[in-house]
């Protein structure tokens, strides 16, 4: 009985969600991966979420996927990000025990009826004529599916590298590489391009001088990722922070050339935004000093991650490196950090549904597609697992819009504009980063889920009803006046000045410091406490929202704008530094063109429109200086 609809091979976060996603669509599916053992193993740091991260993980899981459940139940720190801006950019983040992280995503897994598991290396795709008739193993084990869904990861030709002189083929530490199977796609006419990253060495805590660190607890307000199921959280424990010195860039500058990145061993781009520490020294010479950050790995052991410390210098350098760092003295390496390169396919080769232009029923996710990040993996699984139930069960395809969702916006630049370099997600990659936020992805792709059919009869009610409370929220403080006497000491608790007569809640919530949970309570209201947030949001960003729409038409009304041929873009402040670098190499003729750069991204955009107009109204001004012989 090898015969199933979608076989999705590997068991990464893009496998995952993959097989998740193609089981609840109706699918009779197959996981089918290297070792069971590492379904949902994280290979690098043990976080999920983050700024843009935190909020697809909320979409993966409006949509039943099984990241936000995995991470409830692992979490061991958890801090929204961005507090100290508005709640519509606050972003969360767990620190996760790692074992308990992986045991979470296989159970969650196996409670979908459509999905089976095996283990076993694929090698290569059973072809006929024009189609994908499934896959073989290296054990000559055949499975068949019209639909295949490939997550490799970094396996893919792997090659971990230590040093100049150890390199060692490996899909990551301790796992071996995926050979076969990469050769067998190039050679079916797949592009193969090559990319790095790297990971930092861990230690063991029981070696830290902590009297020396800073601690970092995490907030004490419950939150869950899930909108579907509430998980019990584990006990918490504290991260630490420490820095290094001039000590360790000494170090690093003396020894560039035994590290794996500098020395030569590889060439292959790397993630420019986890920058090794050898990067950070040649790239920030004048910085005095770098964060690090020390993350426990699990409640029941003492190893820690040392983030912010990312190498490819040789083990015993490594140790030293460690031992400039303040609490650090004497610490025991339990790890190695190393570099790994490894293939991807420039994901410009992939229709928006995440399908092989040129071999239909092949899709493919995750790492393998140029991106890095457990959450970017994730968002790709999704559409792939959708897709590929698809194509299987002859149903509709799923695109989701830029508008609607974060995933939109990843897979729409990944599929139109390519990469160049490890692709991370951010908030500004999205022209609509005030309407794409983890607050309201149940209310943008619940209503999807249910229309595919990917939730179970008890998800489908609590979706209703939250969504329901929301709406009656809202309603309320609209519908709602208070007075001064029930308004003025919510508004002294918080140093916001009284008022004198009575007023809408919904327009008194609109001063930034003023919660609308505390208004409405003021005048006797009380609803579940998670379902304030978004009618607050709404309330208080109306303003910001519409703006947010009335720019992002605009950067489509003037897309043919010719931009200035002199453009000094390294003086424009408010790109970000990969736009500025990228824009002054390619000089863009059009702002569409421009839009088509990889790294350029919308708020860039933004910040390009701006200049421009700015320099024409400059221009303009001094014409008519000119003209009307203006004052000197
Ligand atoms: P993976 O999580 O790699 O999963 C791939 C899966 O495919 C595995 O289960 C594997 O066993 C299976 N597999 C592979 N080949 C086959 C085959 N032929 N047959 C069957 N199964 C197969 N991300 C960051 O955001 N920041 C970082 O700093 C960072 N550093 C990293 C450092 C290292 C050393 C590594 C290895 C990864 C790092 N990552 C980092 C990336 C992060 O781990 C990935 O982005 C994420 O795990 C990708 O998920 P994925 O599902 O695409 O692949």
């Amino acid at each position: 009985m090898n015969r199933f609809d979608v076989i999705v091979v590997g068991g990464g976060h893009a496998g995952a969600e993959a097989a998740a996603m193609a089981a609840r669509r109706g699918a009779r599916t197959l996981l089918l991966t290297q070792n069971l053992e590492t379904i949902g193993q994280m290979s690098c740091n043990p976080a999920i979420g983050g700024i843009a991260k935190g909020t697809v993980v909320r979409e993966v899981d409006a949509l039943g996927g099984v990241m936000g459940r995995a991470t409830d139940r692992a979490c061991i720190q958890f801090r929204m990000l961005n507090r100290s801006k508005g709640p519509a950019v606050w972003s969360p983040r767990a620190q996760c025990d790692r074992g308990l992280y992986r045991r979470a995503v296989r159970s969650e897994l196996e409670r979908l009826p459509n999905l089976l598991f095996a283990q076993g290396t694929v090698s290569r795709l059973l072809m006929s004529a024009s189609s994908i008739d499934g896959v073989e193993t290296v054990a000559l084990v055949k499975y068949l599916a019209p639909a295949v869904v490939i997550t490799a990861g970094t396996f893919l030709r792997g090659k971990i590298h230590i040093g100049t002189t150890l390199e060692v083929p490996a899909g990551r530490a301790g796992e071996g590489p995926a050979v076969e199977v990469a050769k067998h796609l190039e050679e079916l006419g797949l592009t193969v391009g090559r990319f790095k990253t790297g990971t930092p060495p861990r230690i063991d805590g029981r070696s830290v001088d902590f009297s020396k660190t800073g601690l970092q607890e995490g907030d004490p307000d419950p939150f869950s990722f899930s909108f579907y199921s509430k998980a019990t959280r584990p006990d918490q424990r504290a991260c630490f922070l420490t820095h290094t010195d001039q000590r360790l860039g000494a170090l690093v500058r003396r020894h560039l050339k035994e590290s794996a990145l500098y020395g030569g061993a590889i060439s292959g781009r790397g993630p420019r935004y986890c920058p090794s520490i050898e990067d950070k020294i040649v790239k920030f010479p004048a910085a005095q000093r770098h964060q690090i950050f020390l993350e426990p790995e699990g409640l029941d052991t003492s190893e820690m991650y040392v983030n912010g410390l990312s190498t490819s210098l040789p083990p015993a350098l490594q140790l030293e490196l460690l031992q400039t760092i303040p609490g650090l003295e004497k610490v025991q390496m339990t790890r190695a950090g190393y570099a790994i390169e490894y293939d991807y396919f420039p994901p410009t080769q992939l229709k928006p549904t995440l399908e092989s232009k040129v071999l239909p029923g092949l899709f493919l996710a995750g790492q393998v597609n140029g991106t890095t990040g457990y959450e970017e993996a994730a968002a790709q699984g999704v559409v792939a697992g959708l897709n590929a139930a698809a194509l299987a069960l002859s149903a509709p395809e799923i695109v989701f819009g830029r508008e609607q969702a974060f995933v939109g916006v990843l897979v729409d630049d990944l599929v139109s504009r390519g990469v160049d370099e490890p692709y991370r997600l951010f908030t500004s990659r999205s022209e609509y980063r005030l309407l794409l936020r983890q607050d309201n992805a149940l209310r943008r792709l619940g209503p999807v889920a249910s229309q595919l059919g990917l939730l179970t009869p008890e998800e489908e009610r609590k979706k209703e009803t939250q969504l329901r409370n929301e709406e009656r929220i809202r309603d309320v403080a609209i519908d709602s006046v208070i007075t001064p006497a029930d308004a003025n000491p919510v508004l002294a608790r918080v140093g916001s000045s009284p008022v004198s007569e009575p007023m809408r809640i919904a327009e008194l919530v609109r001063r930034p410091e003023v919660r609308l949970d505390e208004l409405l309570l003021a005048i006797g209201v009380e609803f579940e406490k998670d379902a304030y947030q978004w009618a607050g949001i709404e309330l208080k960003y109306a303003g910001y929202l519409a703006r947010e729409q009335a720019a992002v038409a605009k950067l489509e009304r003037l897309s043919e704008l010719v931009l200035p041929a002199g453009m000094n873009y390294r003086d424009l402040g408010s790109l970000s530094f990969e736009a500025r670098e990228k824009l002054q190499t390619v000089r863009p003729r059009s702002l569409a063109q421009a839009s088509r750069i990889p790294g350029v991204s919308p708020s860039d955009l933004q910040g390009v429109l701006a200049a421009v107009l700015r320099n024409q109204v400059d221009r303009a001004s001094d014409v008519s200086r000119e003209t009307h012989g203006g004052l000197t």
